[in-house]
């Protein structure tokens, strides 16, 4: 199946739940088995899978990046985001899901995010998903 591209309008920090644009292009493909790929084609912002019950826990995780990778000024990058592209190669520009009877196998708790590291920005994610009968 053909690479599919969403566009998406991020916060100065953020992780938005793209978990049901992800579904819905699975659902739209009818692929039953195989894998499906969410990539970040970005050097600030990052994707990530985590708990997507309790707001909490992204105000939590983004409090916590924060702290393991501060701003400093000893920092030479030009553009002043080095913390930003620190956080971004951490949680890294992709994740793997696996497709079973037409599903993703999330757990129970789990949701897909962007995660933006440097905005606002027009942001955009890529999904590809490969049909495990082919
Ligand atoms: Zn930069």
């Amino acid at each position: 199946m053909k690479v599919q591209e969403f566009k998406l309008a991020t916060p100065q920090e953020g992780m938005i739940d793209i978990t049901a644009q992800v579904r819905q292009m699975l659902c739209d493909s009818g692929i039953y088995t195989g894998l499906c790929t969410v990539f970040c084609p970005h050097t600030t912002a990052a994707i990530t899978t985590n708990e997507n019950a309790d707001p909490d826990v992204v105000s939590d995780f983004l409090l916590g990046l924060g702290k393991a990778y501060p701003d400093r000024p000893e920092f030479n990058h030009c553009e002043g985001n080095s913390a930003a592209h620190l956080k971004s190669s951490a949680i890294g520009c992709s994740q793997t899901f696996i497709i079973e009877e037409g599903r993703l196998m999330l757990g129970t708790w789990q949701g897909i995010y962007f995660c933006e590291f440097d905005g606002p920005r027009s942001r955009r994610f890529l999904v590809k998903i490969m049909d495990g009968n082919k």
